[in-house]
């Protein structure tokens, strides 16, 4: 008979946060040269004179992405874009990335091919060349992991734990897009059945931009207290950086930015648009904390990165606790709706 209950040795017991730390651990302690390392976006190391940023992700078949639902170009983007999403939560600027691929014997030179392309085209948009790399044979599915280096210009970085009390809360463009269109998916819409709104979404889904001049940008003004990119979702990404800040947060419903074509494919698929948003989950949009006074400048320099912010709430001094403001002024806990990769 087979156990419902996972045994405490199972990952899934830890979750991905509780198996890192204990990792962590194990290792010898950080050299002072690592000025950022396990918890933040990218770790930050002083190397001579510089301060390099770096780090790595991977995505595996079946699990981050489905051959029949994501193609191979988008594919090739989205790999480095997740990546350099990373480098961009650290106001960084990316300079070379690495990738290892894991093909199993029957993928398609083809398929491969149009995989470098899509990752060749951000690759060139970014200025940041592929430099090198691996490649395995992978019996049953495709992995990927890419590896960015980049810099933080004047040795300067944002780090998720700067927020202060009364801090405002900013996120660069829309959230939700991706989910709504991960749900697409999942029901079969595609390119070819599906009404633009939802096309939109599916879009987003497939080729996230990295907001990678407006993360250097706004960061560049001085008044960005703490900034991470937003891969798991809002309302999850948004607790690890209370955690790391030590705050707590206040999130009002009525100022979620949600895109009109994600308003309409949540009507569609009979879901909430603000629980979709607040969700999320590879919206590799931007959240930052920035002072009251410093919101303008911030705001002025996103613009003219192109990028719009909307400011969604306020840092607090009650730690630990997220809050959600309902358009009637009620406020309920944020609803806990992230992703954790082993739960
Ligand atoms: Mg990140």
């Amino acid at each position: 008979v087979r156990s419902e209950k996972p045994s405490p040795d199972a990952l899934s017991s830890v979750g991905e946060f509780g198996l890192i730390a204990r990792l962590a651990s194990l290792l010898p302690p950080l050299p002072d040269a690592v000025r950022a390392g396990i918890g933040d976006d990218a770790a930050a190391i002083a190397f001579g004179e510089r301060t390099l940023l770096a780090t790595t992700d991977a995505l595996l078949e079946g699990v981050h992405f489905r051959t029949d639902w994501t193609g191979p170009e988008d594919l090739g983007w989205k790999a480095l874009a997740v990546s350099l999403s990373d480098i961009a939560a650290m106001g960084g600027r990316p300079a070379f990335a690495l990738i290892s691929l894991g093909l199993s014997p029957d993928t398609p030179v083809s398929w491969t091919e149009a995989l470098y392309r899509g990752m060749g085209r951000l690759s060139a948009e970014a200025g940041c060349p592929v430099i090198g790399g691996d490649t395995i044979a992978s019996p049953d599915r495709i992995s990927l992991n890419l590896t960015v280096l980049g810099e933080a210009p004047g040795g300067r970085y944002a780090s998720r734990s700067g927020a202060k009390p009364g801090d405002l809360l900013l996120v660069t463009g829309t959230t939700g897009d991706s989910l709504a269109g991960y749900h697409c998916l999942k029901r079969g819409w595609s390119d070819s059945n599906a009404d633009e709104a939802a096309r939109s979404c599916i879009r987003a889904h497939r080729r996230p931009v990295p907001r990678l001049k407006a993360g250097e940008a706004a960061f560049a003004t001085g008044a960005v207290t703490a900034m991470m990119d937003l891969s798991d979702g809002l309302s999850g990404d948004l607790r690890r950086m209370m955690e790391r800040s030590g705050i707590g947060a206040v999130v009002e419903e009525s100022r979620l930015p949600v895109s009109d074509a994600m308003r309409e494919t949540a009507r569609l698929l009979g879901g909430e648009p603000a629980r979709i948003a607040l969700q999320g989950g590879e919206d590799y949009e931007l959240l930052m904390a920035v002072g009251k006074e410093g919101v303008p400048v911030v705001q002025r320099a996103l613009e003219s990165a192109g990028v719009r912010a909307t400011v969604i709430g306020e840092a607090t001094g009650r730690r630990g606790e997220a809050w959600l403001r309902r358009a009637n002024g009620e406020e309920i806990p944020l609803p806990e709706v992230s992703w954790d990769h082993f739960t």
